[in-house]
């Protein structure tokens, strides 16, 4: 992941897209319609979510294999630890392994049912993900991507506490981390100063920023208070008014205005460095298609 994503040679900034493993035909049938459409653009990889409490263990491994056996995108596996015993979690990493799988975004999950309810660990399993990336690391050649919060994970006390946890991560082996989804650039820049102020080395593993195009202001709200992040009060104030006081939301607007306000959080981050940028589809390509052409990463679309 690392090499692709400073790869220079292509002349763009790399970027990459995030699924979830779908739970009906009609959804499977999307994933691999969008699938074939961001081939075409070259993503350096794609990322493919593990369901809350590794509710979605077995698709999230048939998905991934799929994706590495039948396309020529470059699958990341997420994995969590949530209602696992160490050995599960071996059995998990080997169910990759065995598909060709070798890059895995390591994270310890959320307690199934509340995202932000108390954290019980598995009484045969990890506590934090520092342990699952050694336990994976010390596995065989896998290579680990770990979480990081521009605004803090929200049970970390402080955000010099939160660092602390992310470098923790990187030192036990983790090779690049993936934001949490954020809408104020300047969470991510001062995230970057904390981890290079505390361990240059560490602090030049590259940060890749999540970036949500936004469609709809119903399920953008739902999604920050899950994650347990915020949504700036300008923005709200964007997307509420483009919403309308009608009975259901004016989506077409709100797409509007959420394209545009990615299009320019991606601007602003290619400016300041940010290595790649990484995208929540919903297994949508239409959306952030049109943020990468914008932003010039995807040649815009003849007219239809
Ligand atoms: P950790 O790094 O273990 O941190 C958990 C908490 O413990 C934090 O508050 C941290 O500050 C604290 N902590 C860490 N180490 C210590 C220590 N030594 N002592 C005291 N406190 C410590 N969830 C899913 O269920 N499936 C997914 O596919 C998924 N994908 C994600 C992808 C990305 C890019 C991101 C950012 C998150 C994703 N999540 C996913 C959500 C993630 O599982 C939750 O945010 C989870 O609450 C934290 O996971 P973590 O790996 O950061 O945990």
């Amino acid at each position: 992941i690392v090499d692709r994503i400073r790869d220079n040679t292509t002349g763009r900034v790399p970027f990459s897209v995030e699924f979830y493993p779908p739970r009906t035909e009609a959804e499977e049938d999307r994933l691999w319609r969008t699938a074939r459409e961001f081939e075409q653009l070259h993503p350096a990889f794609v990322s493919i979510t593990y369901g809350a409490g590794g509710s979605t263990r077995d698709r999230t491994v048939r998905v991934t294999g799929k994706i590495a056996e039948q396309t020529t995108l470059l699958p990341v596996a997420h994995l969590t630890a949530v209602s696992h015993s160490v050995d599960e979690l071996r059995a998990m990493v080997g169910a990759y392994a065995d598909r060709g799988i070798s890059n895995v975004l390591v994270l310890r999950g959320d307690p199934p049912g509340d995202p932000l309810g108390e954290w019980t660990k598995h009484p045969d399993g990890v506590e934090y993900a520092e342990e699952l990336v050694r336990l994976v690391r010390d596995l065989g050649d896998f290579h680990v991507g770990v979480a990081s919060f521009p605004e803090g994970h929200h049970r970390s006390p402080d955000l010099d506490h939160d660092t602390e946890y992310l470098v923790a991560k990187l030192r036990a082996g983790a090779e690049y981390s993936i934001t949490q989804m954020f809408f104020d650039i300047d969470d991510y820049l001062r995230l970057r100063d904390r981890v290079v102020a505390l361990d240059p080395e560490q602090g030049a593993k590259p940060i890749i920023p999540e970036i949500m195009p936004i469609t709809s202001l119903r399920s953008v709200r739902r999604m920050v208070e899950l994650s347990g992040s915020k949504l700036p009060r300008t923005l709200e104030e964007r997307l509420t008014a483009a919403a309308g006081d009608g009975p259901t939301e004016d989506r077409a607007a709100v797409r509007e205005a959420g394209i545009e306000f990615a299009t320019t959080m991606g601007e602003r981050l290619i400016a300041e460095g940010a290595p790649s940028l990484h995208f929540i589809t919903l297994n949508f390509a239409r959306a952030t298609c049109e943020v990468l052409e914008n932003l010039g990463i995807a040649p815009a679309r003849l007219a239809q």
